[in-house]
């Protein structure tokens, strides 16, 4: 964690709560952190449960591993540190987004339990819905629809999660997804009914 370095820095409340926001929005606001190998589906299943939740009439905001690294996160690299600055950043940007009622998802391999453990801790209750997008090295190799394993595997990248750096499992997380037996559907569909089921969003 790290220090503040501001001194004489006050917290100001607005006259707006997140309740107030999310009774607006007709829903509450909460982050679906998925997480997971590259080409596990992170990102396909982000798009496909927003575009689900859109069309149920719900506010939403999609963070993408990628697109984050061109603008918030530019001067961040893949050693283990900036790993951990990348995602201590995106788990402040997804509290914010939480925090004005808006169903954000978040596409991050995002490796590191205790990272992920750093994000949670933001949330006091549980609107921080983990979910495992768990596809074997196998196969995801075998997808590459990026071509980075192929680079990763002749040296090409440096620091690749599942080849030469670690990726450390959720031990609890709220959704255990098995992406190379189920079809995108069948996985929005698990999703959809665990947001359901909790009382996350409206039946
Ligand atoms: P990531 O964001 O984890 O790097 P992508 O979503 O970019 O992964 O790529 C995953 C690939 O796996 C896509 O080509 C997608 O069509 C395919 N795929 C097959 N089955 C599934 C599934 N059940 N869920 C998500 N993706 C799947």
């Amino acid at each position: 964690m790290f220090e503040q370095k501001a001194t004489n820095i006050y917290w100001h409340n607005g006259a707006v709560t997140r309740s107030d926001r999310e009774r607006l929005n007709g829903h509450r606001g909460f982050t679906i952190w998925f997480t997971g190998l590259s080409a596990s589906g992170k990102s396909t299943l982000a798009v496909a449960t927003e575009r689900a939740l859109y069309e149920r009439g719900h506010h939403t905001y999609i963070l993408d591993g990628d697109n984050v690294r061109h603008g918030l996160n530019i001067n961040l690299g893949f050693s283990p540190e900036d790993r951990m600055e990348n995602i201590r950043r995106i788990g402040e940007a997804a509290n914010l987004f939480r925090d004005c009622g808006i169903i954000n998802l978040t596409a991050f391999i995002s490796p590191y339990r205790k990272d992920r453990q750093t994000a949670r801790a933001l949330y006091k209750d549980d609107s921080f819905i983990e979910v495992f997008v768990d596809c074997p090295l196998e196969v995801c190799e075998q997808r590459d629809p990026k071509g980075v394993y192929k680079k990763a595997r002749q040296g090409i990248i440096k620091e690749f999660t599942g080849i030469d750096a670690p990726y450390e499992s959720p031990e609890n997380p709220e959704i255990h997804l098995h992406t190379d037996k189920m079809s995108v559907k069948d996985c929005v569909e698990v999703i959809i009914n665990y947001l359901i089921g909790n009382k996350h969003i409206p039946a």
